[in-house]
């Protein structure tokens, strides 16, 4: 059967494994009822990969649609995966998967894994900008400008802990909030050495070119 017999088969989605919209191959389909279909779909943009939708149609939408046409919204699973080309590309990539990841068990709630990748994250981002000290906490210290993310890491006790390497008991009390806490955080210091210094050149370089021209 091919998918272009039938409108109601051909819609556009995200890809959830490279991102991209896209208008997927439908490998195999499935209607529990007229308002209720699933499909196997493979990714026709840049990546191949299998993932399965689910369409429900939109009843109050389809009343108002002038078209005639019934609406369906899509579900789209794996569901709520961070891809790490995403990310502000000012992140060297390889930290963008860490954080991607890290962000990633917690959505699974994970929230241990996630607690672990964000000190990876967070232990790459010191050594990328050159940091000299052994103990992570002593290295953000030595790295991190903000006062108040140094003053954030040393009143958390797990970020204590993964200075001396002691982590493993504190990970046991991992819970959502902690897990959401230390995931903003390792965010917040991802933007401290990489996006906002990038803004802050661009706009500094705008101004002083405007300054130019007006001179
Ligand atoms: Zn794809």
């Amino acid at each position: 059967m091919s998918p272009k017999a039938d409108p109601q088969n051909e819609f556009s989605v995200t890809c959830p494994h490279c991102g991209f919209g896209v208008y997927p191959k439908l490998v195999a389909t499935f209607t529990e009822a007229n308002y209720k279909h699933h499909y196997i779909a493979q990714c026709s943009g840049r990546c191949n990969h299998i993932f399965f939708v689910t369409r429900d149609q939109d009843f109050a939408a389809s009343v108002h649609n002038q078209s005639g046409e019934d609406v369906f919204n899509s579900h789209v699973y794996p569901q709520n995966l961070l891809q790490p080309h995403r990310l502000n590309e000012t992140i060297p990539y390889g930290i963008r998967q860490d954080f991607a990841e890290a962000a990633n068990c917690r959505s699974i709630e994970a929230y241990k894994a996630c607690v672990t990748m964000c000190r990876r994250t967070i232990q790459n981002c010191m050594r990328d900008k050159g940091a000299k000290k052994d103990k992570l906490l002593d290295q953000i210290d030595e790295i991190v400008k903000d006062q108040q993310i140094k003053d954030i890491a040393h009143s958390t006790r797990i970020i204590g802990n993964w200075g001396a390497h002691e982590q493993e008991d504190d990970l046991k009390k991992v819970d959502w909030k902690i897990a959401k806490a230390i995931l903003d955080f390792t965010w917040r210091i991802l933007q401290d050495l990489y996006i906002l210094p990038k803004q802050l050149n661009e706009i500094k370089g705008t101004i002083s070119g405007r300054k130019k021209k007006s001179e």
